[in-house]
């Protein structure tokens, strides 16, 4: 279904992303995936997807922090057909003690690196005439949470810019969306959870039960995979009139 179609995801080595990746080659996209280190691991991890499923994936470093690394990520990558703007961190601490630097670092990988990557990628998409832009931010998109100001202000931020580059590629053949996930248990919520145990002064099985998922009227953890066929999906032909979406997958979370 994507054969011929080159695609960046953002922060893919792992989690979310990751899971993206693999679904794009899967249906025959050329991948180029992205994370902040240079190993040998990240290199080795595109070639397992490549054999995996026969399309070309190639892994590029860029430190979204910086606004020049991630417009030269596009420019390296060339031919931009689908970008996805997921890389994302996370620093848990209540808003008078949260380190300016933390605010700062959020704000630029979780927000303003996908102003950079869409940026730079709009060119190509106009002059093939086809383009999909679908950004990851979170049912922290327009819900709030104790103790994540940096992390709900840029995912609220992300549905603002989504919004304004989908009423800005409108009449062109280009879409962009927002997808917002619930609870996905990767390695960003693993990591959260002995913090929110200390700030909540709560066992750690407790935070997964009473915290996370009980905002979750599931009670399940998304699957990294339901994403990954959302991404796909909205690359399809049958999503060619859905831009400027917001589409929650949160097992009931935003509907209360
Ligand atoms: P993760 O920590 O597994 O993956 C984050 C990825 O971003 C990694 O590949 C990491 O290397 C990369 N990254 C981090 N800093 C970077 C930088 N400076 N430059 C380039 N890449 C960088 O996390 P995840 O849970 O898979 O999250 C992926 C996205 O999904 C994030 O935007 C996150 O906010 C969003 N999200 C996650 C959840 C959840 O419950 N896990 C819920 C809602 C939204």
């Amino acid at each position: 279904m994507l054969a011929g179609k080159h695609a960046l995801v953002t922060g893919s080595t792992s989690g979310i992303g990751l899971a993206i990746a693999k679904s794009l080659a899967r249906q025959g996209a050329d991948v180029t995936l992205n994370s902040y280190t240079n190993e040998a691991s990240d290199h080795q991890l595109a070639a397992a997807i490549e054999a995996e499923f026969g399309s070309r994936v190639t892994y590029m470093q860029a430190d979204l922090r910086d606004g020049g690394q991630a417009r030269r990520l596009v420019d390296k990558s060339s031919g931009i057909d689908i970008l996805v703007n997921n890389a994302g961190i996370q620093h848990v601490a209540a808003v008078d003690k949260m380190k300016p630097r933390h605010w700062d670092e959020i704000l630029a990988v979780n927000l303003s690196a996908a102003f950079h990557t869409t940026a730079s990628a709009l060119s190509n998409m106009r002059a093939k005439q086809w383009g999909r832009i679908v950004n990851i931010s979170s049912v922290h998109g327009f819900r709030a949470s104790p103790f994540k100001s940096a992390y709900i202000s840029a995912k609220h931020g992300i549905i603002g810019l989504t919004r304004t580059v989908a009423l800005e590629t409108a009449t062109e053949p280009i879409t962009c969306n927002a997808i917002c996930p619930g609870y996905v248990r990767t390695a960003m919520v693993a990591d959260q959870i002995p913090t929110q145990a200390r700030i909540h002064n709560m066992d750690e099985e407790s935070v997964v039960r009473d915290v996370m998922l009980n905002r979750q009227p599931s009670k399940q953890f998304v699957t990294v995979d339901q994403i990954g066929d959302l991404v796909v999906f909205l690359c399809s032909s049958s999503a060619d009139q859905i831009t400027g979406a917001v589409l929650p997958v949160d097992g009931g979370f935003s509907a209360m």
